[in-house]
Formats: C-alpha cells, structure tokens, sequence
C-alpha cells in the first residue's frame, strides 16, 4: 500500500484547523485562557503546514524559511497553553526561541545540506513536545493511570520526529527519493493522529478540571474561602482516620462569636460579613498547617487538631486572644469582638460527631459563664456505638405510663 504524502498532509492540516477553531470556540465560551492558546497554536501550525504544502517547492527561501518559523512558534504555543492551563505565566522567549534557532541553523546551513535542516527542524519540534509533555507530568496530583495519554501523546509525538536523527546515516539526504520516504510517511499520518490525540488529552484535562472545580464549590464557604460544614466532616475524617492509624488522639473546637447579632444590628450586615472574614483569617494563622478547620454555620466555626485535648485548649486560647486583640474597626469606629470556645478530645478513633457534641456542650458551658473564654469538655464523649447503647439503655428503662400514640 502506498500513501500519497501531499493527500496526508492536506489532511492533517484541514484536521488541525477544524480541532484549532473548536478550540479557539470552546475556551472563548468557557472562558478557559489555556484552550484560546491551544486554538490559535493549531490554527497558526495548520496555515504553516498547508500553505507550505499547497505551495510545495515554489516560494522563495525567505518566505519558505518564515513560514517554517511560524510553524515554530506553533508548537511553542502548544507547550505555553500547557503553562498556561497549570496557572503559570506564558514564557515568551521560550516561544520565540525555536524560530530564531531555526533561523540561524538555515542561515548557517548551505541548502544543499537539506537533511541537516529536516533534522534540526524535526529535533526543534520534539524538544518542544517534550517540555509540552514534561509540564504536563509535572502536574500529576491525579491518579497516574488516568494521566498516561497526557504524557504518551506528546512522546509518542517527539519520537516520530526525533526518528531521522536516531536513524541519521540510515536516511541518504541526497535521496531523491526521501519525499516518500517511509519516515515521511509515518509522519504525516502520526500528525494526524497527534492532532486528534492532543484534543483528547486537552478534554481529558478540562474535564478534570471541571470536576475538581465543582467539587472544591461544593465543599467551600464562598465568605471565608473555608471549607464548609461538609467539607470540615470530610476532611475530618481522613484526618481522624490517618490519626487512629497512627494511635494518636484528637481534638475538636467549637468557636461562636459573641453577641453577633448586635454587630449586625449595631454596624450592619455587611460589617458583620467583615468579621466573619476577619475570624477566619484569624483562626487560620493561629493554628498549624496540620490543622482543619472550617465555617459550620452563620459565626460558628470548627476545628479539629491532631493533639490531645491539653494542647487543643492551648490552642484555642490562642485563637480567642487573638480576636479579643485583632482591633477591627468599621467606618463608625472599633468593634469589640470576642469569641467563646468549646473545646473536646478524644482517644484515637473517636468519631467527628461525638467530639463535635462534647465540644458543643462545653461551649455552651462557656456562653453561660460569661462569653470570652475557653471551656474544656470535662468527660471524654462516648464512641456512636457506646452513646447509642447508652441511649437505647436508658430507653428500656423509661418508666412505663407514657401513652403512645399509634
Ligand atoms: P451569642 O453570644 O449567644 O452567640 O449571641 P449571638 O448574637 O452571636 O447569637 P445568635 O445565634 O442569636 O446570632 C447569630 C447571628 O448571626 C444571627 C444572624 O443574623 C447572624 N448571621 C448568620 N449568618 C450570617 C452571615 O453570613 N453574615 C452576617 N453578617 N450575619 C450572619
Ligand atoms: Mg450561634
Ligand atoms: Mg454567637
């Protein structure tokens, strides 16, 4: 079976052009900055291929050299739209920087040896698929068996290029022959299929994406920037989880700022909003990076700390000091703020809701003594397995006389 190069060519070009504007559409729709990189590199590589295929043999050297650097760039472009798409900053002498080596080498280089410039223009297109595929690795915080594509496409892509220079001597550059050869071949029909290939990756990425997106709004408090009640339970127990592997006890806090609703009343909603951001910011730099912590409710925050509950008291005596002291001041002058703390620990293992309960009562505890202060839960709670025992215990023993209703 023979395959007509040009034909190949003609086609991975319109396939690219056609996977470029729907690039170039999509993240103009979604507003994904990396896709519009991604887009215009294939719309600006597809022109290069075509016009230099379409054309083949009549432009000038200077056009034909240009068009080959803007081809270049295309291929800088598709490894900046993976900075791009990680939250890094475009490198542009990176992106120029294969072009003007391109340049120089044809500047250098005497026509005849046409081999050498196949060469260093294949070896220039593999160096920048193994950057695109090195940020790409780089990014692994997924499992790896759903990352594989992202790393194979852009290698699979450099190897076929860097194929005449492995092959080197095998490939006579005076061959007239050499249009057709087999490495030709395999080329054009591997740019069809790395064209189709990145876009599968790329979808694969923007789908990750979108998921580790919703899930992140689902479990975060858009005031604070803090997770949010299902967040805090979640994150929760794979800390209590690692800790109980560990044997090591637990401890949860319970925060609730005081006389809130006066703030409210007194200096506005919005002004309240202030605090609650304040408190968060507060809470966050007072306890450890080991630390979770989140917004359980209107201004009721929750902690949970790797510590035994001496130290999780400590701690929160750091928090309340720190908010009795922050000094907020809206623009009708300073808001005295305090903070009450409920404060329980665990053995290794205790589940969330039962400290959360302990923590509970002993805030309340701290409400009735005068606000602005730490309390310590005096026993430590119950597992859920024992609380329901107890619970159903007690339920036994109910004396009879109560009427049920049918
Ligand atoms: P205490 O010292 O007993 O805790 O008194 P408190 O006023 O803080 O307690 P209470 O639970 O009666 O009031 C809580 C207030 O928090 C009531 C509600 O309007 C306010 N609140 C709840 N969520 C928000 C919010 O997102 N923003 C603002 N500004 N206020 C909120
Ligand atoms: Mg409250
Ligand atoms: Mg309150």
């Amino acid at each position: 079976m023979s395959l007509d190069t040009p034909t190949l060519y003609i086609v991975a070009t319109m396939v690219a052009a056609m996977l470029g504007a729907m690039l170039l559409l999509f993240g103009k729709q979604e507003n994904i900055r990396a896709l519009k990189w991604w887009g215009s590199a294939y719309l600006l590589g597809a022109a290069s291929v075509g016009i230099w295929t379409v054309t083949s043999g009549t432009l000038d050297e200077v056009l034909s050299l240009a068009l080959n650097a803007v081809g270049f760039i295309a291929c800088g472009m598709v490894w900046n739209a993976s900075r791009v798409f990680h939250g890094r900053k475009p490198n542009l002498p990176g992106l120029v920087l294969g072009a003007i080596a391109w340049i120089a080498a044809a500047m250098t280089l005497a026509p005849p040896a046409s081999m050498m410039r196949v060469t260093i223009g294949a070896g220039i297109v593999a160096f920048y698929a193994a950057l695109t595929a090195t940020e790409l690795w780089t990014e692994r915080r997924r499992p790896l068996q759903r990352r594989w594509p992202l790393i194979v496409v852009p290698v699979m892509h450099g190897f076929v290029l860097m194929l005449p220079i492995l092959l080197g001597s095998l490939l006579d550059p005076h061959d007239g022959k050499f249009a057709t050869s087999v490495w030709v071949t395999g080329f054009s029909v591997e740019l069809v299929l790395y064209a189709i290939g990145t876009v599968f990756v790329i979808f694969i990425l923007v789908s990750e994406r979108a998921v580790i997106a919703h899930k992140n709004a689902a479990s975060t408090d858009p005031l604070t920037g803090m997770f949010n009640r299902r967040g805090f339970a979640e994150a929760s127990s794979r800390l209590i989880d690692r800790e109980a592997h560990a044997g090591r006890p637990v401890t949860a806090l319970i925060f609730d700022i005081d006389h809130f609703k006066s703030i409210n009343d007194r200096f506005g909603h919005a002004a309240g909003d202030e605090v609650l951001k304040l408190f968060a910011v507060v809470v966050i730099n007072t306890l450890r990076l080991s630390d979770l912590s989140g917004r359980v409710g209107g201004e009721e925050f929750a902690a949970l700390l790797p510590c035994s509950l001496e130290d999780g008291v400590i701690a929160a005596e750091r928090v309340r000091t720190a908010f009795a002291n922050s000094g907020i001041e809206v623009e009708t002058g300073p808001v005295d703020t305090t903070v009450s703390i409920g404060v329980a620990g665990g053995p290794a293992g205790t589940e969330l809701e039962v400290l959360l309960a302990a923590a509970d009562t002993a805030l309340y505890q701290a409400k009735r003594t005068g606000r602005n202060r730490v309390e310590a839960a005096e026993e430590l709670p119950l597992s859920l397995e024992n609380q329901r025992r107890k619970k159903l215990g007690a339920q036994r023993q109910e004396p009879t006389g109560v009427v049920k209703l049918a």
